[in-house]
């Protein structure tokens, strides 16, 4: 991407609204932009941000077995008649009438969807088990929207939704988005632990929340601060395997971590006082186990083994992708902007032109720009005519891990810089140097 035909609206000044670092970033690298109180338009620089997270944590659902597939943002009341939650649920739904009059909302979470998709064709155990999910958006009236995109009113979420027949099998469900949340967030940078959380207007019987340490979060947390080093699930993890899921499960709650709302004081003073972490917390993923909750009302059963009519046992599990980007960025950056990890970079590589105009910097960054795109790297190409200083600033405020800074001098000689954004270390090589480093 040449930057002098991309649209990336860099703001110089830091906006006043923004009260935490990651909105601020966020704004400040044209990112996002407020449309209305807590609705968002995602720039195409966040938007490939975005774009990142959601293949990580699609990939990590499909690893899991759950399939994919797309339901809409707008839904009939009579679906949530039905399960006894449109009264329920309170100001935070925005309802809306047709031009029939009939009632519709914006969804704020899809059970009664997936169970209805669910009921209408799935008659037998053999079908079991099932998990269905989606990335979409959902919307919630908050009453206090806050912090750009990190509690907005408009947001995206991956909700997957599973089904069993038994108890003992919609815990192993449990245990695989369990497991695959643990992937999901190392995979983009982040240890999230998961606590002992409270069900809330979901309803259920077992729940874990997965909380992101960090100054900035709205969560009160406290746990064992052993969480912090605890390995993470591998690549070969056999999701099929139920002895070995529940062990993961079982090491990863078995020392002690809640939420406020949960949290045990007498407990949590039980741990040694050294290995006590009482900190704050951002909540990037919910998952719930809450067996007939909505199959028994809404009637979604299978025939089992036995002959007979089962009413189906059920979870939910939350990501919030427009959350985790944020998230990300309070976790990493420093004064100078926004240092991503690589795995959800908006580029892989920057190529800074220090004097564009100029025939020898200009054919250099041109032979680097298209040997590393043909190479299948995400590279920006500032190719435009501001001076180098602006171009340094910006390339460290957007986060980009690498930088090639090709200049007047360095490129006589037939050499390029190459900074490393993460630690600021810069090396003098020559350009076929720079380039065969990152073309593998
Ligand atoms: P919170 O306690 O932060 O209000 P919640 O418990 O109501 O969230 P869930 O129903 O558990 O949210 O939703 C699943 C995930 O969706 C959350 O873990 C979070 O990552 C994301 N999410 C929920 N509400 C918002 C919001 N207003 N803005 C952005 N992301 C959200
Ligand atoms: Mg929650």
């Amino acid at each position: 991407m040449r930057l002098s035909r991309y649209f990336m609206p860099i703001l110089k000044e830091n906006p006043k609204e923004a009260e935490i670092v990651s909105h601020r970033l966020m704004l400040r690298a044209g990112m996002i932009r407020q449309q209305s109180q807590g609705i968002y338009s995602w720039l195409p620089l966040g938007k490939r941000v975005l774009d990142k997270v959601n293949a990580i944590i699609r990939d990590e659902q499909n690893r899991a077995g759950a399939i994919e597939l797309s339901m809409p943002t707008l839904q009939s009341a009579e679906l949530w008649q039905e399960s006894g939650r449109y009264d329920a649920y309170g100001k935070e739904m925005l309802r809306i009438k047709d031009r029939q009059d009939r009632p519709m909302l914006y969804g704020p979470t899809n059970e009664e969807m997936v169970t209805d998709i669910f009921r209408s064709s799935v008659k037998s155990y053999k079908d079991l088990p099932l998990n269905l999910y989606h990335i979409q958006l959902k919307f919630r009236d908050e009453i206090r929207p806050r912090f750009g995109t990190m509690r907005s009113r408009e947001f995206m979420m991956k909700d997957a939704y599973s089904f069993d027949l038994t108890r003992e099998a919609a815990e192993h469900s449990y245990n695989k988005m369990f497991a695959a949340y643990l992937r999901t967030f190392d995979r983009l940078g982040l240890r999230a632990i998961p606590m002992r959380a409270d069900t809330g207007p979901i309803g259920g019987k077992l729940s874990h929340e997965f909380i992101i340490l960090a100054d900035t979060g709205e969560s009160e947390v406290f746990c064992h601060k052993d969480f912090v080093d605890f390995d993470i699930p591998g690549e070969h993890t056999d999701f099929d395997n139920v002895e070995a899921l529940q062990a993961i499960f079982d090491k990863w709650t078995s020392l002690y971590a809640a939420t406020s709302e949960m949290h045990d004081e007498a407990a949590f003073n039980a741990v040694a006082e050294g290995d006590r972490l009482s900190a704050r917390g951002i909540e990037v993923g919910h998952i719930f186990y809450f067996g007939t909750k909505y199959s028994e009302p809404m009637g979604a059963k299978v025939q089992g083994p036995d002959g007979k009519e089962h009413f189906v046992h059920m979870g939910s599990y939350g990501i919030g992708p427009t959350r985790l980007v944020p998230a990300i960025i309070e976790a990493s950056h420093d004064d100078n902007g926004i240092i991503w990890p690589a795995s959800v970079a908006p580029f892989d590589i920057v190529v800074i032109n220090m004097k564009a105009g100029d025939q020898a910097c200009d054919d250099t960054c041109e032979l680097i720009y298209a040997a590393l795109s043909k190479a299948g790297k995400d590279v920006l190409y500032d190719d435009t005519d501001d001076r180098a200083g602006t171009k340094f600033a910006t390339a460290d405020l957007i986060g980009v891990p690498v930088q090639i800074i090709a200049g007047p001098r360095a490129v006589a000689n037939g050499e390029v810089e190459v900074k490393d954004r993460k630690t600021g270390a810069r090396e003098t090589m020559t350009i076929e140097a720079a380039i065969n480093r990152f073309v593998v």
